[in-house]
């Protein structure tokens, strides 16, 4: 299969007639991203990457972290998470709070805002330091020492984040927070703000086709580990478009709004694209189309 001609025609299909879309921009300093940038970036199990567009340029991976936050607290913690966290797709937006008074404080699932600050809080009560054990994780498996938090990113969402602070206290209201609301929103905020590429991103997920095999070899999650991981992003990864998402893509998948949507094909390869114009559901427009293409074109799915 000629993976680097399909990767080249997707850009090339994509750059003539751009999806539509608007960019986040209720982070600001999401907004000034130039719109049309669109990357792509394969990295196979069997060692090769391939890449094409503006798959070297660093973005926001925002909601995208979680799903590397919760391998770390699985592999630290075991299942000990799911007393505080459910495994269900929402069907509400990601910061909602009406479902999480309804549910007496557990979050639906760890990839909305609630389930992830529960998740960033037991991470921050095993490591003592959250966001650097994520950071020195994704460097890592990216094998790129330079990735980091963009700190104004970080700073805005800090002055910005009302809404994350409210699900925050919430959740301390029902003792489903330990450590002080401050403090785990900064973590939660800074591991939002950290900034890679199409390229770095394909790299570090590499572990989720591997069976949970990092990019050293050493296992990061057992394969149960992963092949549950897998199931809780294909149900619960993309906003409330899972379903949807499932039909034309068919990957577990998790996006961002800044406009990266990271995917998996167990046991062949890791995908990431990125494209900042979000449709209606706050997944990147050209991301879905692309991922629907490639599959369609290479019958990756799990299905
Ligand atoms: N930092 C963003 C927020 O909490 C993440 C949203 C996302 O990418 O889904 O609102």
């Amino acid at each position: 299969m000629n993976i680097q001609g399909l990767i080249d025609d997707i850009v090339a299909e994509n750059n003539m007639a751009p999806p539509a879309g608007a960019v986040a921009d209720y982070i600001p300093g999401l907004e000034t991203i130039d719109p049309d940038q669109f990357g792509i970036a394969v990295a196979m199990n069997s060692g090769e990457t391939y890449s094409a567009g503006h798959s070297s340029i660093n973005f926001s991976i925002q909601s995208i972290s979680k799903v590397f936050t919760l391998a770390l607290t699985m592999a630290l913690d075991g299942d000990g998470l799911w007393r505080r966290v459910s495994r269900e797709p929402s069907g509400t937006p990601f910061n909602s709070l009406v479902q999480l008074e309804q549910e007496h404080g557990i979050p639906r699932n760890p990839f909305i805002n609630s389930g992830a600050l529960v998740v960033t809080d037991r991470l921050l009560t095993i490591t003592g330091d959250s966001q650097t054990s994520l950071q020195a994780f994704l460097r890592q498996q990216s094998a790129n020492p330079s990735i980091q938090v963009n700190e104004a990113i970080a700073a805005a969402e800090r002055a910005t984040g009302h809404r994350n602070a409210s699900l925050a206290y919430f959740l301390t209201s029902y003792n489903n927070l330990v450590n002080p609301v401050p403090q785990v929103l900064n973590a939660y905020f800074r591991q939002c703000a950290i900034a890679m590429s199409c390229e770095d991103l394909a790299t570090a997920g590499g572990f989720l086709s591997r069976g949970g095999q990092g990019v050293d070899g050493l296992p990061v999650l057992t394969a149960d580990q992963v092949r549950r991981l897998n199931a809780v992003l294909l149900t619960c990864g993309t906003y409330d478009a899972a379903g949807d998402f499932a039909y034309r893509v068919g990957l577990p998948c998790k996006s961002g709004v800044g406009g990266g949507i990271l995917a998996v094909v167990p046991g062949t390869c890791t995908i990431a694209v990125w494209g900042p114009r979000l449709g209606r559901s706050g997944n990147s427009s050209a991301g879905v189309a692309a991922l629907a293409k490639l599959t369609a074109r290479t019958g990756w799915s799990i299905f």
